[in-house]
């Protein structure tokens, strides 16, 4: 099964190969055309922008289209940045100002520990070209860490603390990340779903 990557984040497309090389072996991952524009992620769920960057591919491609949206929701912040997640200091904000403007909202005097809790989230989606859609799900507590730490990593890794460890994201080896992020869980349950799909669909001569 040959799949086009409707993802355009480097780094998030390098964990998604990554991902799929061991969730799903028999799918083989094609580059993201350089003459398809950007798309604009304007749903209001992470679903709904999963599905508009590989609808995109799909149109643009005919074939499979794999995507990832991913949200980082913190408690204190009622949920934000959320479904903006890339866009939370602006539009085309690097990760170090999007950090930056965590860190300061959550900088309060006696601001409670708690409100430091935080969830990513992550939808993978590989859309057909029948239009039918296989999706996997995934999703990591933690707390937001006071200062960034670690050199690995993109994002909010360096200051996202998963629950289990003593190490932000950014802190750990690739392989310890997918263990336990939002993405790894994602990847797994879509690589459980295409094999399912694989399993079932009828040989090619009925
Ligand atoms: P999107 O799914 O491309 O819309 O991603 C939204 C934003 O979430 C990205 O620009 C990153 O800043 C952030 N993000 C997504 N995945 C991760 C991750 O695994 N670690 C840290 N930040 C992430």
């Amino acid at each position: 099964m040959h799949v086009v990557m409707a993802s355009a984040n480097a780094h998030k497309v390098a964990e998604m190969v990554d991902l799929m090389a061991v969730v799903a072996p028999q799918v083989t991952i094609l580059e993201r055309p350089t003459n398809v524009p950007p798309v604009s992620e304007d749903a209001e769920t992470l679903f709904g922008n999963a599905r508009l960057k590989a609808q995109a591919l799909v149109n643009a491609t005919g074939v499979a289209a794999l995507s990832d949206d991913t949200g980082l929701f913190v408690d204190a912040l009622g949920g934000l940045p959320g479904v903006h997640t890339a866009r939370y200091a602006g539009v085309d904000a690097s990760d170090e100002a999007n950090i930056e403007k965590l860190l300061l909202a959550l900088e309060a005097p006696n601001f409670p520990a708690q409100g430091r809790r935080a969830v990513f989230r992550t939808v993978a989606l590989l859309l057909l070209p029948d239009g039918n859609e296989l999706v996997g799900e995934g999703q990591v507590f933690g707390s937001i860490a006071t200062c960034a730490s670690g050199a690995r990593g993109f994002g909010y890794d360096p200051v996202f603390v998963p629950d289990g460890s003593s190490l932000t994201f950014s802190e750990m080896s690739l392989t310890e990340k997918h263990s336990h992020s939002h993405r790894g869980q994602a990847f797994r349950a879509l690589g459980r779903s295409i094999s399912i799909h694989i399993h079932e669909r009828p040989p090619a001569h009925e």
